[in-house]
């Protein structure tokens, strides 16, 4: 694992570097020129960091992957329930009840699960 250990950081120096999330296929763009690394190396890496929760996963629309960093600000979804892709909504819509909670409680809040789900635009046009 230690050999892999550089490409693994040129892939979260890219995506930290890049104020948008990225598909693999984007970031296996930015490392080619500097780097030799095929594109399955890309996808496993990615797909470790997910799962070591370092970076988050977002299927769009367009049905590829998008990755990010997993960073501090707390995040919610929407999931699509025909065709299972989903977006990462930024803000987080519950802080303000939370609050409420808090007063009403005496409780101190620490965490909470909140997953949206629905149909996408790409799936409602279908329907028609
Ligand atoms: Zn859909
Ligand atoms: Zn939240």
């Amino acid at each position: 694992m230690i050999k892999n250990t550089k490409k693994r950081n040129e892939i979260l120096m890219i995506i930290q570097n890049t104020n948008k999330p990225l598909t693999a296929q984007e970031i296996y763009d930015a490392i080619f020129p500097t780097t030799s690394i095929n594109l399955s190396t890309v996808y496993r890496n990615l797909e470790l960091l997910c799962q070591e929760n370092i970076l988050l996963k977002e299927i769009r629309n367009d049905k590829k992957s998008y990755y990010q960093m997993n960073s501090y600000i707390h995040k919610h979804r929407v999931i699509c329930t025909k065709c299972h892709c989903d977006i990462i909504i930024s803000d987080c819509p519950l802080k303000k009840l939370e609050n409420a909670i808090e007063k009403s409680t005496g409780y101190q809040l620490t965490s909470h699960i909140f997953e949206l789900s629905g149909i996408c635009p790409q799936c409602q046009s279908k329907e028609k």
